[in-house]
């Protein structure tokens, strides 16, 4: 008897934009055989708008499941699922009022699944292993990555090896130990750990989930993007601000806003995506600045927020490439700036942000003050994981504010 397959039947192939090749699904495929580079998944989109009319959304649940129809699993496969995606896209009517503008929300991601929105790419990765038969998982994180994979990868009864830099908070130590992940302490960044990775957790026998180096990361996070267009009535904001390390969640927007308007649900309009990174490492606005096409590694990455410290993204020209498609730009903020801005959106908004989050509010000051985004303009600003996480960031952010009160009598 035939096994049913369990991808997609409307899924046809894994391209890889960068030397146009393309593979099938019918093995395991990380990156392009052809020239390393990251591969992305292409649906039959014609079939797909034809069966699966927007109004029919709401026969599929309220998570990102939801959107099932575009992610890569037959209907039948038994996916593994934790209650991913369908977070709220909150409105931010106090801080909108403080900065004179007419609309602006925040796509608020900790009620993920390991409180961050890596859930959204790790159920798709670890899923992908399960449906290509892989016995177990590994990855370098920063920490929100690693506490993810660790978590699908328990609910699968896999195992799961994370290296994460030895700096990482506690929060997400206590959750990979939890989740009876075997971790690796490394001395540096996660650039450091994926070197670690690959000799102690080999391919075939390890499925290495890293940023990329497998191609349904990014179909999860994808659904950020039909999210986003849904809450909004499918009518798209003008600007969407994305705190940027991997850039997964970047490319996966433009992804889903060249579905959506494959599909019939949207037209030819795009949000300008904003890449958004601190001093400390900004790989991307430095190669947006320079006009060039690939980012150079960053030296010395430091910044207290660790989902940004990552100097060298290996998606870095499809990253570049979605910004300037969309016309949008990328932008650096200060340590600072983002200190003052965590306790900014928190005190006006009653969310305990975490640093990303808050350097997308820090971004906006930017470019309100040099004009690049006008105060009609619809502003989407994100926060993509818990503050709760990042205790030593929350001190210093208050401490700032401490020592400012003070200083203004
Ligand atoms: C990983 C991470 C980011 C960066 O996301 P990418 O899609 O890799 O660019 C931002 N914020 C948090 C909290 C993260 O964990
Ligand atoms: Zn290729």
């Amino acid at each position: 008897m035939a096994v049913p397959s369990p991808f997609n039947p409307r899924l046809l192939a894994l391209d890889c934009p960068a030397c146009g090749g393309s593979c099938d699904l019918s093995q395991p495929r990380s990156v392009c055989p052809t020239c390393g580079k990251p591969l992305v998944a292409r649906y039959d989109l014609a079939r797909i708008r034809d069966e699966v009319p927007r109004a029919s959304l709401g026969r599929f649940g309220t998570d990102l499941w939801r959107y099932r129809f575009v992610l890569p699993f037959a209907p039948s496969f038994p996916a593994v699922r934790l209650g991913e995606g369908g977070t709220p896209l909150l409105p931010l009517p106090r801080l909108a009022e403080d900065l004179g503008l007419d609309a602006l929300w925040l796509k608020a991601e900790a009620g993920n699944p390991t409180s961050s929105f890596k859930a959204r790419g790790l159920v798709m990765a670890v899923n992908g292993a399960l449906a290509w038969g892989r016995r177990g998982i590994a990855l370098p994180s920063a920490g929100n990555a690693g506490s993810a994979a660790a978590a699908y990868a328990a609910a699968a009864g896999l195992p799961c090896r994370v290296a994460i830099p030895d700096d990482t908070p506690e929060a997400f130590q206590l959750e990979l130990a939890a989740f009876g992940a075997e971790v690796r302490l490394v001395k540096g960044t996660i650039a450091d750990c994926g070197k670690v990775v690959a000799e102690w957790a080999p391919a075939p026998e390890w499925w290495n989930v890293a940023t990329f180096k497998e191609p349904f990361r990014l179909e999860g996070k994808k659904t950020l993007g039909y999210e986003i267009a849904e809450q909004l009535g499918w009518q798209l904001p003008d600007v969407i601000l994305y705190p940027t390390g991997g850039g997964t969640g970047l490319v996966g927007m433009a992804k889903a806003f060249d579905e959506m308007e494959a599909l019939g649900w949207i037209g030819a309009e795009r949000p300008r995506l904003v890449a958004v990174q601190v001093g400390g490492c900004a790989p991307i606005v430095r190669a947006f600045e320079a006009g060039a096409t690939r980012a150079e590694p960053w030296v010395d990455a430091h910044t207290v927020a660790s989902g940004l410290r990552v100097p060298s993204p290996f998606a870095d020209s499809l990253i570049l490439d979605a910004v300037r498609r969309t016309k949008g730009t990328a932008v650096s903020v200060s340590e600072e700036e983002m200190l003052d801005a965590m306790v900014e959106c928190s005190a006006a908004e009653g969310v305990f942000v975490c640093p990303e989050g808050g350097a997308t509010l820090a971004a906006l000051h930017q470019l309100l003050r040099s004009g690049e985004v006008s105060r009609e303009e619809r502003i989407v600003l994100y926060d993509t994981g818990s503050g709760l996480k990042y205790p030593e960031a929350w001190r210093a952010a208050l401490a700032r504010r401490t020592a400012a009160a003070r200083e203004n009598g």
